[in-house]
């Protein structure tokens, strides 16, 4: 069994401020670091009593998220910049985690929750339906056919990944009290909660559907104010739509095409 895992720092347990704690500036970026690649070692440990035979981890939090040195050497790491499309996902996984998740961008009670970037993007929308970063993820495994079976992170996030996928295991670590405050587990705590959460999904993992986005693609993204200059330079490309002055629209018959315009 082949395991893939995405990365995230705001949703881990004990990580508490995006200036603090997320960028290399922040005083606790280190702590943070090392508290997100604990967790996933638990992630990764619960996958290895469970049968797998091969993992790997993608860094996927902006300004890198795993400190490698400590993370499990049955793991393999996916990191640099730009992360491009489809994050290694082509090469025949049989299920996916995510790990350190937040909520999409304007969900009550979610903890630095955002969507991409919570200084440029404001909303993004798949076929009318508001998106983030979960769903994203999880639209990419679907589209190798990997099911997304574990997501960990604050309350909201487990929530927002039990909307799209019924089924799928969760494990909340933190619950928002307001965008900037939580209530946390201790890391301790949460390791133990996340390698029983990857065994219970790996025990379902042929009842979960890989998630699928249906076709043809429409994808809408609205930039914030301070950040509409993007959807500026991106409306000058042909095959970009501009809808009004800070948000842009692609329409492609394929999902990863879609994506990539947009990243690109
Ligand atoms: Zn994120």
């Amino acid at each position: 069994m082949k395991i893939w895992i995405m990365t995230d720092l705001e949703g881990v347990a004990g990580v508490f401020s995006f200036e603090e704690h997320t960028t290399p500036k922040g005083r606790y970026y280190e702590l943070a670091r090392k508290l997100l690649t604990q967790e996933v070692n638990a992630a990764i440990e619960g996958a290895l009593e469970s049968g797998a035979e091969e993992i790997l981890v993608v860094d996927g939090h902006g300004y890198g998220g795993i400190n490698i040195e400590d993370l499990n050497e049955k793991a393999n790491l996916l990191s640099g910049r730009p992360l491009l499309l489809p994050w290694a996902l082509d090469r025949g996984f049989d299920a996916a985690f995510i790990v350190g998740q937040h909520a999409m961008a304007g969900v009550e009670s979610a903890h630095l929750s955002h969507t991409e970037s919570h200084t440029s993007i404001q909303n993004v929308w798949i076929n009318g339906i508001k998106v983030g970063e979960i769903a994203i993820v999880a639209a990419v495994a679907g589209y190798f056919n990997v099911p997304l079976v574990l997501v960990t992170g604050d309350k909201a996030a487990c929530l927002e990944a039990k909307s799209l996928i019924p089924q799928i295991e969760t494990v909340a670590v933190k619950e928002g009290i307001s965008h900037g405050a939580a209530i946390s587990v201790t890391p301790t705590k949460a390791r133990k909660m996340i390698k029983e959460g990857a065994k219970n999904a790996l025990k379902k993992v042929n009842e979960i559907e890989p998630y699928k986005v249906e076709v043809p693609i429409e994808l809408k993204v609205e930039f914030t104010e301070e950040s509409k200059s993007s959807a500026e330079i991106l409306s000058r490309k042909s095959y970009v739509k501009k809808v009004d002055t800070r948000t842009i629209k692609i329409e492609d018959e394929d999902l990863l095409e879609a994506l990539k315009k947009w990243w690109l």
